[in-house]
């Protein structure tokens, strides 16, 4: 079933990276955004560093994205620690050099995920107000915001949950990316639930291909992803193993895809880690070729 979706083609995948901190850690971004480029993916996004730690840094990133590729980036930022005066001139800059799309987000508190946040006296408050404070900017703007499969650690329910991203969307935001989920049921469940409340922007799912099962495993209890425990098994027993793992992770994250393909899924946000082998592969596997490759099959066929 997903080959014959797959022969059909119309599927998509946007990239995310983080702004590197050394030069080492840049040119090795670089060398995974010229391999993932000519897959012609719909955007590329930048994230932004708990409390703006990262500014110059993303910023850095997205204008070097626009002066030396031809892919159309997407600027990560978020509310903490900054006054709506400081996020809007950050947006204007943005502007300036041609940036048109923004991933809106609260952000948490720096120390990480865990300590209660505070808002910024004069800061947005959350995503749904920088998503409007954006929107007063430029109503042109592209604006993707979260989504929480199994919702968001400080949400005490779905409908909380839910609600918030019904007013990130009523405030203009036209796409949602998911946090990354290892279950597609959880996924697909969650997707009914937020049709339900009447929210109908595309629910693109975050797919992590997994490099480093253990720093996962505590990335997602940060973000209350669960684990299933079918996970944790295939990869244990792996530790000193890199080969027989990278295999396991491609496996692993090409059933996900796959199956989410088979449920009606064309379009994919993958959290790159900067590295572009797994993503590769995978984006091969969904049928996604190198720009001129796709057309000389086109023309072929
Ligand atoms: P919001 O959507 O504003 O709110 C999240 C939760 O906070 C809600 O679900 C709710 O539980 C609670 N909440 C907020 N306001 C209210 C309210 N008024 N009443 C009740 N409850 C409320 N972090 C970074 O620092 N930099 C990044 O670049 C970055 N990129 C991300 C990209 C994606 C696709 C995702 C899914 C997450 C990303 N994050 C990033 C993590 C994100 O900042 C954290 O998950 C943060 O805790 C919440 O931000 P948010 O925009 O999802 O928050």
């Amino acid at each position: 079933m997903s080959q014959k979706r797959l022969r059909q083609g119309g599927i998509s995948a946007s990239f995310e990276f983080f702004p590197p901190k050394s030069a080492a850690m840049e040119e090795s971004l670089w060398a995974s955004i010229q391999r993932l480029a000519p897959l012609g993916p719909s955007f590329v996004s930048v994230t932004y560093g708990a409390g703006g730690s990262t500014r110059e840094r993303t910023h850095q990133t997205i204008a070097r994205i626009l002066s030396e590729t031809a892919l159309k980036p997407a600027a990560h930022l978020t509310c903490v620690d900054a006054s709506r005066e400081e996020v809007d001139d950050v947006v204007r800059q943005y502007r300036s050099t041609g940036v048109r799309h923004f991933v809106a987000l609260r952000g948490d508190m720096p120390g990480g995920a865990g300590a209660p946040y505070r808002a910024h006296p004069q800061g947005y408050r959350n995503a749904v107000d920088l998503t409007a404070g954006l929107k007063a900017i430029d109503p042109d703007f592209e604006i993707s915001v979260s989504a929480y499969p199994e919702k968001h650690p400080e949400s005490p329910d779905f409908a909380t949950d839910i609600d918030l991203l019904k007013r990130k969307v009523d405030n203009g935001a036209t796409r949602a990316i998911t946090q990354f989920f290892f279950d597609n049921d959880t996924y697909e469940r969650f997707v009914e639930r937020v049709r339900k409340a009447g929210v109908y922007v595309p629910i693109v799912p975050g797919i992590v291909p997994i490099h480093d099962f253990t720093k996962v495993a505590r990335f997602s209890a940060a973000t209350g992803a669960s684990v299933p425990t079918w996970l944790a098994e295939r990869f244990a027993g792996l530790e000193d193993d890199p080969q027989t793992r990278a295999h396991v992770a491609a496996a692993v994250c090409a059933e996900q895809v796959l199956d989410l393909v088979e449920r009606g899924i064309c379009d994919f946000h993958f959290y790159t880690m900067n590295r572009a082998d797994l993503v590769y592969s995978i984006c091969h596997i969904l049928g996604l070729r190198p720009r001129d490759e796709a057309k000389q099959q086109s023309a072929a066929a």
